[in-house]
């Protein structure tokens, strides 16, 4: 199964999987610079690494919101986003809005297709200024073919962007959460409705490991630093707030609640 339906109070909300990625889920001892294989054979204590790519889809009123895109139909063993909102009712061309988390390719590859055309041809992009600032940046500092070519792609569509900041709400009881560290402007989102809550977290973690071990910190991370304190502080406040929570990469759906046992964060997936 592919999709995992959910109510946030009067907000329809669903979790879908774009697909299964190596590039997270393999090589760990890499992707987590200065452990061990050994530790991290530890602390996988025979648990598979996850490799989910898990998109939210978010239907506020009549607004429909998709927070990031995968990696799209292109790529071999991914598309599951397209299938899981087609199964949905949901075109394309029905998304009103686009809400990029931050400029990772398994999080904005899909945002193209073949053709280099966008894919939500009708959506209003938003992503935070940070983000925007960041990747701009490094891909015009850049000589690689990817770089140039996702410069050249998204600067044409900035008429197309709105920038955001932490806070700023996106659609009716959807607001920006701040998470920098992953990326300079790595953002989540909280989902509210009554006293029903929903924060996607995204990318502060990529495996549940993570929970025991907060200061690992990811190759990916830009500033590394950051990254742990925002990992720990966005932990805590899951942990003190009761909230369910939404995790980009744990095993699907990444639906679940933290809580903390002696000291060490739990991760307690509900489905
Ligand atoms: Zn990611």
């Amino acid at each position: 199964m592919t999709v995992h339906q959910l109510k946030i109070g009067d907000i329809e909300c669903a979790a879908l999987q774009e697909g299964e990625s190596d590039l997270i889920a393999a090589n760990l001892a890499q992707r987590y610079p200065g452990v061990s294989k050994a530790q991290i054979d530890a602390a996988l204590a025979g648990r598979k690494p996850s490799g989910s790519l898990n998109l939210l889809y978010i239907k506020s009123g009549s607004t429909r919101v998709l927070a990031d895109v995968g990696f799209g139909e292109s790529t071999p063993g991914m598309g599951g986003a397209l299938r899981g909102l087609d199964s949905l009712g949901v075109a394309p061309a029905d998304i009103d809005i686009v809400y990029l988390t931050h400029f990772h390719g398994d999080h904005i590859a899909g945002f193209f297709n073949a053709a280099g055309e966008p894919v939500y041809s009708n959506a209003l992009y938003v992503t935070t200024q940070a983000e925007w600032d960041e990747w701009t940046g490094r891909w015009a500092a850049s000589t690689a073919a990817t770089d140039q070519q996702n410069l050249t792609r998204f600067t044409v569509l900035r008429d197309r962007f709105k920038l955001v900041n932490a806070g700023d709400e996106v659609a009716p009881g959807v607001s920006v959460v701040d998470l920098q560290g992953h990326t300079l402007g790595h953002s989540g989102l909280l989902v509210q409705s009554g006293s029903d809550r929903l924060l996607h977290v995204v990318d502060i973690l990529h495996q549940p490991f993570q929970f025991e071990n907060t200061g690992w910190h990811f190759s990916f991370d830009s500033n590394p630093e950051l990254a742990v304190a925002t990992r720990r502080k966005t932990l805590q406040r899951c942990a003190d707030e009761g909230i369910l929570t939404l995790f980009y990469h744990l095993p699907f759906p990444g639906l679940g609640k933290v809580t903390v046992d002696d000291g060490t964060f739990v991760w307690n997936p509900t489905a």
